[in-house]
Order: structure tokens, then C-alpha cells, then sequence
């Protein structure tokens, strides 16, 4: 386990784990998150508890100063993962958005609009939207919708934050 970089930033006697989730923690009582210490000297402040602490890289251990970034809420925390998606697939976040059914990277005018989701559209492309409809996917869609809830679920749990 690469534990490089775990204590940027904290005295260099402060004695911690590395929980079953991934994350560091202090071994004194009672046990914070070694990121959180950490985010809080760079700001100067205790961080509120609806903040977020966001690994860059998407390594938990590396709690390097420039890879934390702070984010309002776990909401913000989800986009901004949903964005690294859509960078990593070559895409332009701000233009564009992964199809949760077929994984193809469109602008935003092909997905349906949803005000209750993180970004205010659905997460289904039109034209799968249409397919589905019409009885296609049906199998690939079943697939997809069982991943959705995985992923919704571990972000409901709240645990497994980087
Ligand atoms: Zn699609
Ligand atoms: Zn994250």
C-alpha cells in the first residue's frame, strides 16, 4: 500500500490507520479523517460537516496538499466526479455528458431535462430514451439501471469519499 505523501502537512509524529474504506485516520480519540485535518490547516478553518474533501487523483492515501480540494456538499462532490468521467472519455463537461445506457459522450441537448438531478438533466440519452421505448436495450438497460443504484447507493453510504 502506498503510503507516500500521508502526512503532508500534519506533525510528522501524528500516528495513524488506514481504515477498511481506504481512508487514513488519526489513532488518537476520537479518530478524523487524516484528509480532513489535513484540508483544514490549508483553509485555516474547521471544515463544516456537509463539506466534502475531494481526492484529485482518486487516491485516498495521497493526501498531498495540492491533490484536496474542498466542495460545498456531497451533491458538488458527485459532479465533480461525473465531470472527471466525461474528461477521462475525452469530453468537454461543460458541453457535454456520458449516456448511462450507452456510454457514448454527447452534448447536453441529447439528454431529457430532470431539475432533480445533479446537473439538471437526465442521465439516459434521447435516443436510448426512444429505444427503450420501443422495446430495444431492453437487457442493456436492466444492466445499467442495476449499476446506477450501485453506484447510488455507495454515495448514500457516504463511506467510500475520496
Ligand atoms: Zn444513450
Ligand atoms: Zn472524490
Amino acid at each position: 500500500m502506498q503510503t507516500d505523501g500521508l502526512v503532508d502537512g500534519v506533525d510528522q509524529d501524528l500516528r495513524y490507520y488506514v481504515g477498511k474504506n481506504g481512508y487514513a485516520y488519526t489513532k488518537s480519540n476520537p479518530h478524523v479523517c487524516i484528509h480532513r485535518l489535513i484540508a483544514e490547516r490549508v483553509i485555516g478553518r474547521f471544515l463544516r460537516k456537509e463539506e466534502v474533501v475531494h481526492h484529485k487523483d482518486g487516491n485516498p492515501l495521497n493526501n498531498r496538499r495540492a491533490n484536496l480540494v474542498v466542495l460545498p456538499n456531497q451533491r458538488a462532490h458527485i459532479r465533480e466526479h461525473a465531470m472527471e468521467r466525461i474528461r477521462q472519455a475525452g469530453g468537454d463537461p461543460e458541453t457535454q455528458k456520458i449516456c448511462g445506457t450507452c456510454t457514448r459522450v454527447l452534448g447536453r441537448l441529447y439528454f431529457p431535462r430532470l431539475k432533480t438531478s445533479f446537473d439538471g438533466l437526465g442521465s439516459t440519452c434521447k435516443g436510448c430514451a426512444n429505444s427503450r421505448r420501443r422495446g430495444k436495450y431492453k437487457t442493456l438497460w436492466t444492466e445499467t439501471r442495476a449499476e446506477g443504484q450501485r453506484q447510488r447507493r455507495a454515495a448514500a453510504r457516504g463511506g467510500a469519499r475520496c
